[in-house]
């Protein structure tokens, strides 16, 4: 008989462990310190036919009600480091906060991760959504994975092309639940190339002197002059992806918004517009729905301003998408994983 672990908590609130501060509770909460935990956990039977949800710090996730299943919390903080001629390997635990690796690995004097300097939650979290900012992405630096496989109930090796990154997604969000990710592995070239092609860190790191820790500095700065901490305004960063539109549609808004961004897809008669630039112009910018709104100084982040239920957000998400919708014919995917109304995770 398998005994019930130690570290569980039933009924367990999770206002603090979601950066929306949203009001949810999971009906198991479960610290995990040591990978071999999950395979003990996996033998649990009761437990390991209910849904599990790996949880890090919440900064990506709308709980529009209580989750009805075991949430996993990893407290694995571990970095090794590995150089070779070519290359600085890292290899970071789960648990480690994202911001923080940044940082050490800038002390150590190891560059390259400093383009997604100050982004929110856990190392473990980062390949879900394969994180990005200001002109660089985790998959420019991914090496590999360890994971635990809740199908096949065995640990497994993943590279870049296991996880089918792509913008803002990867097979984490394609097979949700399926995999708990324990080790990222990173690998940084020796030769460090600074990475300025986003043009507002171009222009912000014009006179400066050409560091990786100066432009940790300046992206830094960048970031808190438009993003609001969560801290002091509950928010899941943006809450939007920016979309892809085709030609023929660009052009079309083109010729009647003519300051209508775009950026490059990546991808043939695909266009990238930005999220925050409709909302904005569906008028929604500043503006509020009881007690959820988007954010004055960034359009494409949705804040509590107070006491909002994970509801009120959908709500608010559902008008901001059918404003766009009607006033461009063009439809906003929402960011972050949904876990209630909008899915049944
Ligand atoms: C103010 C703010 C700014 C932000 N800026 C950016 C940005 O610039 N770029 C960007 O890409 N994102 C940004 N985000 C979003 C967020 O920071 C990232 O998505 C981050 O990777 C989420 O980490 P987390 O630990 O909080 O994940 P959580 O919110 O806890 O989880 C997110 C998803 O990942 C899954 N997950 C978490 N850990 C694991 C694991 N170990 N194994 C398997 N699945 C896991 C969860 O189940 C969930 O589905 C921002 C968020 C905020 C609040």
């Amino acid at each position: 008989m398998v005994e019930v672990p130690v570290n569980i908590i039933e009924n367990f609130s999770l206002q603090a462990y979601n950066s929306l501060a949203l009001p949810a509770v999971a009906r198991y909460f479960i610290t995990i310190n040591a990978m071999d935990e999950l395979v003990e956990l996996s033998r649990h039977y009761r437990l390991n036919t209910l849904p599990w949800l790996v949880l890090g710090s919440g900064s990506n996730v709308v709980f529009s009600k209580d989750y009805n299943g075991v949430i996993i919390h990893l407290e694995l903080n571990n970095i090794y480091y590995r150089v070779d001629d070519e290359a600085v390997y890292i290899h970071a635990e789960a648990g480690v906060i994202w911001d923080k690796l940044v940082q050490e690995t800038l002390i150590k004097g190891y560059p390259g991760l400093e383009n997604l300097s100050l982004i929110p939650g856990t190392v473990g979290a980062a390949p879900v959504q394969n994180i990005g900012a200001y002109g660089i992405e985790l998959k420019d630096y991914f090496s590999s994975l360890l994971a635990w496989d809740r199908e096949l109930q065995r640990f497994c090796h993943l590279d870049a092309n296991d996880c089918c990154f792509s913008y803002r997604h990867s097979i984490f969000k394609e097979e949700p639940g399926r995999y708990i990710i324990l080790k990222v592995v990173l690998k940084l070239p020796c030769a460090w190339r600074p990475q300025l092609q986003y043009q507002a860190l171009n222009s912000a790191m014009i006179d400066q002197p050409l560091s990786a820790d100066r432009i940790r500095n300046v992206v830094c700065e960048l970031r808190r002059s438009k993003l609001p901490d969560p801290e002091l305004l509950p928010n899941a960063g943006s809450f939007f992806k920016n979309p892809c539109i085709n030609q023929a549609l660009f052009s079309e808004l083109k010729s009647l918004y003519s300051d209508l961004p775009s950026f490059a897809a990546g991808v043939a008669d695909q266009v990238k517009v930005p999220a925050a630039w409709l909302i904005e112009q569906a008028g929604w910018r500043g503006k509020a729905l009881g007690a959820v709104g988007m954010y004055e100084k960034q359009a494409l982040v949705l804040v509590n301003h107070g006491g909002a239920s994970g509801d009120e957000v959908l709500e608010l998400a559902q008008c901001v998408q059918s404003d766009v919708w009607e006033k461009f014919g063009v439809q906003l995917e929402v960011e972050p994983q949904i876990f209630g109304a909008l899915t049944e995770n």
